[in-house]
């Protein structure tokens, strides 16, 4: 099974139609049907680590401000607490612990209600613990690498560059620090230079504005993780709005 990142920008591509989502289902159609889908996303920030073990994972709508209609899906894949144990014990480089405590953050359904609209594939999270390192989650993302081999599919979703203080919503043209430093992490990822994106501090002289928090910015280091010395990179959706580069990766 091949792995992915998807930048997922605004909670309301999941009841729209645009390019971004239009790309989403390409990908979709590209992918072979996971049996199931691990997502790390930018919306579930713990201490320690974490993985959904609901038998029927419930839609969290975590945030406000947005139309009634987004409020109103509800994305009824069912969890697969089988696989969640299994998970939770493969893991030796951390403390990783099954919880029914939790359901799918907007990060998972926004894309996997444009991804697999049917809502049919087994779907678990991954909290992110954002006060470890960069080579922390690469490492946890190396482990989990070997359910590939099971039909898994590991999706980050999160954006390479994500700044919402500076983001100015009548304008969508990129500044040019986010082109730069969304085009320095893909320059790394296209030549195998992994380990250059562990420390994103020091990848570009504004990577305090493109990643001002890590959260959006980590799930691509477990994508990273999970890649396979024959996998080839390819990058889609490269496009942004303002302050948010909404680039999507797949290694396959
Ligand atoms: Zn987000």
């Amino acid at each position: 099974m091949p792995v992915l990142f998807v930048g997922h920008g605004s909670p309301m591509n999941a009841i729209e139609s645009n390019d971004f989502t239009r790309g989403w289902q390409a990908l979709a159609a590209r992918l072979p049907r996971p049996k199931a889908i691990l997502c790390i996303s930018a919306h579930w920030e713990t201490r320690g680590n974490f993985v959904c073990a609901a038998s029927q994972p419930r839609t969290i709508h975590d945030f406000y401000g947005f139309p009634q209609a987004l409020f109103d899906v509800h994305y009824p894949a069912p969890g697969d607490p089988a696989l969640a144990r299994r998970i939770a014990g493969m893991v030796k480089s951390a403390k990783m612990e099954a919880t029914p405590d939790r359901g799918l953050d907007h990060g998972a359904w926004s894309v996997l209600a444009i991804m697999y609209p049917q809502a049919d594939v087994p779907t678990l999270q991954l909290s992110v613990d954002t006060s470890r390192s960069g080579a922390f989650h690469h490492a946890l993302g190396r482990e989990l690498g070997a359910l590939r081999d099971d039909g898994v599919l590991i999706l980050g979703s999160g954006n390479i560059v994500h700044n919402l203080r500076a983001l100015n919503y009548r304008d969508p043209r990129p500044t040019d620090w986010t082109v730069r430093f969304d085009e320095t992490v893909r320059s790394r990822i296209a030549s195998g230079r992994d380990a250059e994106l562990f420390d994103w501090h020091a990848l570009d002289r504004d990577a305090a504005l493109a990643v001002p928090t890590p959260e959006h910015y980590l799930p691509l280091l477990y994508v990273l993780g999970a890649r396979r010395e024959d996998d080839a990179a390819s990058f889609h959706n490269t496009g942004y709005f303002s302050t948010i580069s909404m680039t999507s990766v797949l290694l396959a």
